[in-house]
């Protein structure tokens, strides 16, 4: 499998600026133009439905997400090209999402997972193949069900807001997966688990000893849920990994009898996606601070 560059799925500001003025088109207007090329850098070895979404951040930088597929697993396992864009902004600080274009239409569960953001119902969405115009994710997704059901969301943060879980290692060293279990620790920090209040986050290393990390992510609705081992597989895609067998070490980081637990689903993913991967799950406890 060829290997994607980094650059491939973030458009730094300026130059994203420089693209749209080069074509005479405003930020918004450029998005849809990087579609075809965001559909190339897809993974979907079962369905070969390539999709590919292409977000504007609120700083001015521009975001990929592709969908991955992953033979050998159920299908719920997938992850969709708008997950991938959300996860994508995420792992890069990126605090808000003003608009997005993409490929086709989403389906219910992605409408479903934008939920989780500020402001979702403003979020504005083009489909390339559809009529070309953006819309309001109020408008593809009337009588929504959402954070605003469970949570108090003036208080609590809303899925890109900086947030910090307060996890603590148990006492003792990690040797030389030390580092591993720090990334790892520091993903399931910033997890996405208001519902549950169960983070968890996956840092894998490939063959080069590049490490990549990704935080669990909950949906209002349960189903929609993106977990922590295809958080940290995007965050390898968007970061140059080649094909997942070079993946070689993995930590899961969750809590000490969480109610809802990553171990068994993440050591089975990565044991068949990755089989030379050695995986290392370590219990944390929380730490409450007055
Ligand atoms: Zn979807």
């Amino acid at each position: 499998m060829d290997q994607p560059q980094p650059q491939a799925f973030v458009i730094g500001s300026s130059q994203a600026r420089s693209l749209a003025a080069d074509s005479n088109l405003t930020l918004l207007q450029l998005l849809p133009t990087l579609v075809k090329p965001a559909q190339a850098l897809a993974r979907p070895p079962i369905s070969n439905f390539h999709v590919g979404a292409v977000g504007l951040g609120s700083s001015g930088r521009v975001f990929i997400g592709v969908n991955l597929e992953f033979p050998g697993l159920p299908l719920h396992h997938s992850v969709h090209a708008e997950q991938f864009l959300i996860t994508n902004l995420a792992i890069h600080s990126e605090p808000a999402l003003q608009a997005l274009a993409v490929s086709a239409a989403p389906c219910g569960h992605c409408r479903q997972f934008l939920q989780e953001i500020r402001n979702a119902p403003d979020l504005q969405i083009l489909i390339t193949d559809e009529d070309r115009i953006f819309k309001s994710l109020s408008t593809l997704l009337p009588d929504r069900f959402g954070p605003f059901d469970l949570l108090d969301t003036a208080r609590v943060p809303l899925l890109l807001e900086p947030n910090h879980n307060r996890l603590k290692l148990p006492t003792g060293n990690g040797g030389d997966r030390q580092n591993l279990i720090l990334e790892a620790l520091d993903a399931a920090n910033r997890s996405h688990a208001p519902y549950s209040k169960c983070p968890s986050g996956v840092a894998l290393v490939d063959d080069e000893g590049r490490v990549y990390k990704g935080s669990y992510k909950e949906s209002a609705a349960y189903n929609p849920s993106l977990g922590p081992v295809q958080a940290a597989v995007i965050a390898y895609v968007a970061g140059g990994g080649g094909g997942y067998e070079r993946i070689v070490g993995g930590v899961l980081v969750e809590m000490e009898g969480a109610q809802v637990k990553q171990e068994a689903t993440a050591r089975m993913i990565l044991h068949l996606i990755s089989p030379q991967c050695e995986f290392l799950v370590v219990h944390c406890s929380k730490q409450f601070v007055n």
